[in-house]
Order: C-alpha cells, then sequence, then structure tokens
C-alpha cells in the first residue's frame, strides 16, 4: 500500500479461525487496554445471559470465558486475540448483586467510554436471554453503542428453552421493535446447547472482522486516555 502512514496493522485482515481465541489481558479502564489498532468486536450481556457458553462455544475452548470469570480478572474488558490484528473482547456482565453502587457506577462509566472511544471496536454482540430480552442493561448498551454509530448483533441466546413457535415470534418482535435502527442493528436466535445460531454469528463475525472501509478512512490514532 502506498498509503502515507501506512504499515502492515492497516491492511485488512483475513476472517479468522475462532479456535485459535487466546486470553491476552484484562484491563478495568479504557487506558489499560491494548493498543487501540486493527479489529475487534465486543461481547455483552447481563449475567447469566449465556455469553460465556456463547464464547465457548464459538471458540471451542472452555478455559476462555472461565478466564474472564476468575476471581480477580471479572474485571471490566478481557481481551482474547484471534489474529495479530484480531481480537474479541468479553464484556463480563453485571453481578450484580454483591458489587457497591460506586463500583457499579465506575464500571458503566468505563462501559461507556469503551464503547464510544475505542477505534478499533467493529462492533458489539450483544446476548439477551431468549426469554427476558431487552432489560434496561441491555438497552443501555444498544443506545451507547447506537449514539457511537456501532453495529450491533443481539443473539437471542438459550433459544432451546423455548418451542419455536415462540422462539420465532420472539425474533420477530425485538426486530420490529428495532427496526427503526436496522442499518446497524441485527438480531437472531442462538443456543449454545444446541448448537444453533452459530453460522450466522460466525457471518457477522466475519465481516465486522475484515471490514476494509475502515481503511478508507483517514483516521485516527487514539491516545487511549480515559
Ligand atoms: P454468562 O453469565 O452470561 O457467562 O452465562 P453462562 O454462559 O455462564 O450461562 C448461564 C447459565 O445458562 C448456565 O447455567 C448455562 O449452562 C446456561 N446456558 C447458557 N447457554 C445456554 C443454552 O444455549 N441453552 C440452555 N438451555 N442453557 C444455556
Amino acid at each position: 500500500m502506498n498509503m502515507p502512514g501506512s504499515d502492515d496493522s492497516l491492511q485488512a485482515p483475513v476472517a479468522p479461525n475462532y479456535r485459535q481465541a487466546e486470553f491476552l489481558t484484562s484491563a478495568s479502564k479504557l487506558s489499560q487496554c491494548p493498543p487501540d489498532t486493527g479489529w475487534e468486536v465486543a461481547f455483552a450481556g447481563r449475567s447469566n445471559a449465556g455469553k460465556s457458553s456463547a464464547i465457548n462455544s464459538l471458540t471451542n475452548n472452555k478455559k476462555l470465558a472461565r478466564t474472564s470469570k476468575t476471581p480477580g480478572r471479572t474485571q471490566l474488558l478481557n481481551f482474547f486475540t484471534l489474529t495479530e490484528s484480531q481480537r474479541l473482547v468479553d464484556l463480563p456482565g453485571y453481578g450484580f448483586a454483591k458489587v457497591p453502587q460506586a463500583v457499579k457506577r465506575e464500571w458503566t462509566r468505563q462501559l461507556e467510554n469503551y464503547l464510544q472511544r475505542r477505534e478499533s471496536l467493529r462492533g458489539l454482540i450483544l446476548l439477551v436471554d431468549v426469554r427476558h430480552p431487552m432489560q434496561p442493561f441491555d438497552q443501555q448498551m444498544l443506545d451507547w453503542a447506537l449514539a457511537a454509530s456501532m453495529p450491533v448483533h443481539i443473539l437471542l441466546t438459550k433459544a432451546d428453552k423455548l418451542k419455536k413457535g415462540p422462539a420465532k415470534s420472539t425474533l420477530l418482535q425485538v426486530r420490529s421493535s428495532l427496526k427503526p435502527h436496522a442499518e446497524l442493528v441485527s438480531v437472531q436466535l442462538f443456543s449454545a446447547l444446541k448448537h444453533t445460531g452459530h453460522e450466522e454469528l460466525i457471518s457477522v463475525l466475519n465481516r465486522w472482522l475484515t471490514d476494509s472501509s475502515v481503511l478508507d478512512d483517514p483516521a485516527v490514532e487514539s491516545d487511549d486516555s480515559a
């Protein structure tokens, strides 16, 4: 490439092998995140939404999401490398019961910061239990992402817990309620248990993690200060 200032890290990568995900680092604020370059996709969801199960089944690696639940690692952001320029990020759901209000407020602030300022973040996978779709936390995450023009793909998790008809009708209902944001928001059913919905998820991840449109943007070195 002949672009001024271009380097190897700015060449659009190919789709990664999700089974090669490896724990990289944890961070509790933006300033502790790895360098803000390349392509990153974050997973968010309330506690118990099925995020660990989804990440495990995507990466075929039970250790990864368990890493995020290890005491001391339950920080705001857990980074996993896929390739040199591609990462997954686990945003631990709130286990509100034992978290003091002040901690919760600080997490909230840092989450918002991350979603709105992280340049390498290409999209947000929002995991929502199909039986309790779009609770306040989910709406908040969605609002922040939309405020940053960030694409969001919603997984309605544990789809196996509902019969096909009710699952489908929840899907259509959520999709229809988000129609005003259809350019940025997509929704699917997912079951880690039954291994359904993987292909659809992977095709979204692949699209975001290989998005070369960012290379046309003369942007934007972030200074990561938060
Ligand atoms: P996290 O807190 O969001 O990481 O949620 P986990 O992945 O730990 O899942 C919470 C609970 O939901 C666990 O008991 C899982 O076994 C269960 N679970 C997760 N995914 C599925 C699924 O696809 N189907 C069913 N039936 N249960 C699930």
